[in-house]
């Protein structure tokens, strides 16, 4: 264990590295694995031509990387869970998926947001001197244009708004109160629901699109008049468009499709966490440059707290996209 002021700003981003296992797609083509596990804190390449064995990282260390057999159960407890219950406590939290297209950001993201959920409300049960309240919204950035996604009749691109005491709130974007579990997993369905429309309807919006699912949770203490403290939080379920989006190494990416072009609410992201990474003598940060951080502002930095799940294809076609998702991974940190 490191010291104090490492340990606390450690806390702050918590990255978590998961490998999926080959797909089927992957199997049948023959796709060779190279990226492996080979302990529980050590991803490793298998290089697959002698010119990558020079130029390249072929070695990652972190305090932990789930492999192709890991659970996502096991994913949320060791990264995300803390980090989602401080919600619960009035700080603000924001979990991502980061990872190329197909690498298992929104498998892993569903998965987390299910076991956050049981663990809300675990917590509620045993917390009966408090009343809870949870509302959602959920919204989708698309090319810089913010849909709701709670709202299926808005097709406009919703507008952003500076508020004086709130900071940047989204106009007009729906926010429903949970009744229960029950109708907060089905707020959540729909949401999902509504980003699929899209993709159908634009072609593979999901490499491109981030959707934002938020949570906010407010709790005041009944009567006891010692304790008065209410707290209120945003956690957010952030699942980012697919990270070959935000790659500058692009002129060489032969397998890139054609119109990919570098998604603006990535690159920026990933220059505040960069940013805020490097901690306090990082200088400005350009939250300000794109609609998802400005609207994740009040949840990224300060006291807020992060979770990074950082998802890798093993694939070998998808060799290069993994090393460079290894490499925000280790920025991050
Ligand atoms: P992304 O959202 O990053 O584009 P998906 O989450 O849609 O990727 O995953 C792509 C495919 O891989 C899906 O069929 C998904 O079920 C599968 N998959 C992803 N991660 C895992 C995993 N850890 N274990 C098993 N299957 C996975
Ligand atoms: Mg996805």
């Amino acid at each position: 264990p490191g010291g104090s002021s490492s340990r606390s700003r450690e806390e702050k981003i918590v990255v978590t590295v998961r490998l999926r296992p080959l797909n089927k797609k992957e199997l049948l083509a023959r796709d060779q694995v190279a990226w492996q596990c080979v302990d529980s804190h050590t991803i490793v390449s298998k290089p697959q031509a002698p010119h990558e064995r020079s130029h390249h990282q072929s070695s990652f260390t972190f305090d932990k990387v789930f492999g192709p057999e890991s659970f996502t159960e096991d994913v949320y407890e060791d990264g995300v869970k803390n980090v989602a219950l401080s919600a619960l406590m009035g700080i603000n939290a924001t979990i991502f998926a980061y990872g190329q297209t197909s690498s298992g950001k929104t498998y892993t993201m569903r998965g987390v947001t299910e076991k956050a959920v049981n663990d809300i409300y675990n917590h509620i049960i045993k917390t009966p001197e408090r009343d809870f309240t949870i509302k959602i919204s959920g919204l989708e950035i698309y090319n810089e244009n913010v849909r709701d996604l709670l709202n299926s009749e808005s097709g406009r691109a919703l507008k952003l708004l500076d508020d004086p005491e709130k900071g940047t709130v989204v106009e007009k974007l729906v926010e429903e109160t949970a009744n229960n579990d029950q109708h907060l997993r089905h707020l959540i369905s729909i949401c999902e629901a509504q980003r699929q429309v899209g993709e159908t309807a634009l072609n593979d919006t999901s490499s491109r699109s981030h959707q934002i699912i938020r949570l906010t949770i407010q709790s005041t203490h009944r009567e006891n008049s010692d304790c008065v403290r209410s707290y209120m939080a945003s956690l957010n379920f952030v699942d980012l468009a697919g990270s070959e989006r935000a790659s500058q190494s692009q002129a060489d990416g032969t397998r890139l499709r054609e119109g990919c072009h570098i998604n603006l609410s990535l690159m920026t992201l990933t220059t505040v966490i960069r940013k805020l990474s490097v901690g306090k003598r990082c200088g400005h940060i350009p939250y300000r440059d794109s609609k998802l951080t400005r609207i994740l502002q009040h949840s990224l930095g300060g006291n807020a707290r992060t979770a990074i799940i950082c998802t890798l294809s093993p694939a070998s076609t998808h060799a290069e996209q993994s090393r460079n998702t290894l490499y925000f991974a280790n920025r991050a940190k």
